[in-house]
């Protein structure tokens, strides 16, 4: 049984979709689910110390169930932005007008032309077994910021975020074939494999 350290609701969509294709047989569980309510704090300076303090946190909390842990922790770098907003993406919605990061990000890249806008997902996964040992993966997605907003799936920067060199925007990519070229799903591969060894 694997335990996903977060008490995000698309992150365990994901990570349950993920892990169906990648590892069929693999039995996930949220907190909740397990009884366990505790509420991490993500204020490490790294995506790898995010993750690990998530999974720390739920490992602990969880400890004598026999469980391994999963945590992710992920954001989006904008090269036109010296790598902005990277670990800080989920406050930089928050932050936004109306909580519209897409807007945001296409006011703050007005004018910059297409070669400019390159950006990349990044995902860095803990993985803790149940005899507490820890791994960590890590899974880029390259591709560029669009000049508008296209596609209703996925969540956060999905809309503005062009798949590579385009033609398709993120959120127009069925599931499937989000997570299989996703920074997250690249790295939860890693993961499953290490689970094998
Ligand atoms: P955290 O990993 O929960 O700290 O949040 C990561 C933030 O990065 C999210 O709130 C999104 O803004 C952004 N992000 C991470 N992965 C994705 C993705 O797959 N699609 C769109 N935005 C993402």
């Amino acid at each position: 049984m694997l335990l996903i350290a977060s008490n995000n609701a698309h992150k365990h969509q994901e990570l349950r979709e993920i892990f169906g294709v990648l590892a069929p047989a693999l039995r996930l569980v949220t907190p909740r689910e397990i009884g366990l309510s505790l509420d991490p704090d993500e204020s490490a300076d790294s995506y790898l110390g995010n993750a690990l303090l998530k999974a720390r946190a739920f490992a602990a909390a969880a400890h004598g169930k026999g469980l391994w842990v999963i945590a992710d922790d992920s954001g989006l770098e904008v090269d036109a932005l010296g790598g902005r907003p990277g670990l800080l993406s989920a406050r930089y919605h928050r932050q936004a007008p109306d909580g519209d990061g897409c807007a945001a990000l296409l006011t703050e890249l007005r004018g910059v032309p297409m070669p400019g806008r390159t950006a990349r997902f990044r995902a860095v996964i803990v993985l803790i077994d149940p005899s507490g040992a820890e791994q960590a993966f890590t899974g880029l997605c390259e591709g560029r910021i669009g000049h508008g907003r296209r596609g209703l799936g996925g969540f956060g920067f999905d809309p503005v975020f062009l798949v590579g060199t385009g033609p398709r925007m993120m959120a127009e990519l069925p599931p499937a074939e989000k997570n299989r070229i996703s920074h997250r799903g690249l790295a939860a591969a890693q993961a499953v494999a290490a689970m094998d060894d």
